[in-house]
């Protein structure tokens, strides 16, 4: 059973991934999903599952999590095989022209077409640049926000001055008694609508400073901001500190299989070929011209590497799947 041939190996579970397996199965073919993450649902779930994103088409508004059990359980319908906790880092080829993948951890997965949904690869946060801090992680030093009850009442502090940054300040001012955003450059890189949301909010603002020390022992009780400047320094008391500094990114052995990429991301035609035949890329590792850098974007390229990887491992076959209401699997009865 462990060398089963599969038709297609999508690596990387996360929305892309599994709306790509959803898709896979209604082409009929046999399909496996390696995610490196023991959880589905790739940066939704690691970043923002509480978040409300409202730029899905059709459905105004719905937390992170709740789009990944859509898209779980949408991706289920064919029963793929799901592999959790490893990360695939060889590409080989069998005499036969089998793809073997091979796993940080030395499990070979044999296959014979291959989609790419790794976004940025896998997913590490960037962390608070203060000796210590590692300390307080599992207690109330935050880098992600599992659920915003956590927060309600407490003053947090964020520390961070991109859009996750600016997100959850907008999301936590109207729960939280208090929040005072920090951030070490004199404005913020966000969405316009965010930046003016925050303006408007009673959200405290610190440009130009940077976390420098935290202070406490089971807990974070006080935070040191030091000023870019003129290195003045200000005690802060807080019941809660958020980072957004960003993430590490990792492609780890995929990035040396000799497809061609730009600027670490891989570059795809119109059917989502990489140039490595029976190779194909979905969702963010994917760069093409004027790419829509959203879920919505990646949604749709799916469907389009599945058609390509049917034609590839069957020439003869229709060029794309029947409307799904016509599937045998949803037919009515
Ligand atoms: C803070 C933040 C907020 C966002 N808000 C929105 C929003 O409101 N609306 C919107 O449309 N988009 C938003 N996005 C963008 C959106 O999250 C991405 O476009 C989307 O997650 C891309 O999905 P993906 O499946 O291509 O990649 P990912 O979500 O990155 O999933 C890739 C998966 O592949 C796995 N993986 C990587 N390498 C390997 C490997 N070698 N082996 C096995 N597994 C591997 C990873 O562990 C991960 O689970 C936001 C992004 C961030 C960071």
């Amino acid at each position: 059973m462990k060398n089963e041939i599969y038709d297609v190996t999508i690596i990387g579970g996360g929305p892309i991934g599994l709306f790509t397996a959803f898709y896979s199965g209604m082409r009929e073919l046999k399909t496996k999903v390696i995610e490196y993450l023991p959880q589905v649902g790739g940066k939704v779930t690691y970043f923002y599952p509480e978040k409300i994103l409202r730029d899905i088409g059709g459905i105004p508004g719905v937390s992170g999590a709740d789009l990944i059990k859509q898209l779980n359980a949408q991706a289920s319908t064919f029963d793929p095989t799901m592999v959790f906790g490893e990360r695939v880092d060889g590409l080989e080829r069998g005499e036969d022209g089998t793809f073997i993948l091979t796993s940080h951890n030395g499990e070979r997965h044999y296959t014979r077409s291959v989609i790419l949904a790794i976004g940025h690869g896998t997913l590490g946060m960037k962390k608070l640049p203060v000796d210590g801090a590692e300390h307080f992680e599992g207690g109330n030093l935050h880098y992600t926000v599992e659920r915003v009850e956590d927060f309600r009442g407490k003053h947090v502090m964020i520390s961070g001055g991109g859009d996750s940054a600016i997100d959850w300040a907008n999301r936590l001012e109207p729960i939280a008694d208090k929040v005072t955003i920090v951030h070490r450059r004199e404005a913020f890189r966000g969405h316009e609508s965010s930046i003016t949301e925050l303006n408007k909010s009673e959200t405290h603002v610190k440009c130009s400073c940077y976390v420098s020390d935290v202070i406490g022992k089971e807990h974070i009780e006080q935070v040191v901001l030091t000023h870019i400047d003129t290195g003045e320094k200000e005690t802060v008391s807080i019941d809660a500190l958020l980072v957004n500094h960003g993430f590490d990114l990792d492609l780890g052995g995929i990035q040396n299989w000799g497809m061609t990429m730009n600027d670490g991301k891989v570059v795809t035609d119109a059917k989502m070929e990489t140039s490595i035949r029976g190779v194909f890329a979905v969702g963010d590792i994917v760069t093409y011209p004027h790419r829509l850098t959203l879920i919505a974007g990646g949604l749709a390229e799916g469907p389009k590497a599945l058609n390509s990887a049917k034609a590839f491992l069957d020439p003869d076959a229709e060029a794309m799947a029947m409307y799904s209401t016509h599937h045998k699997e949803f037919a009515e009865v």
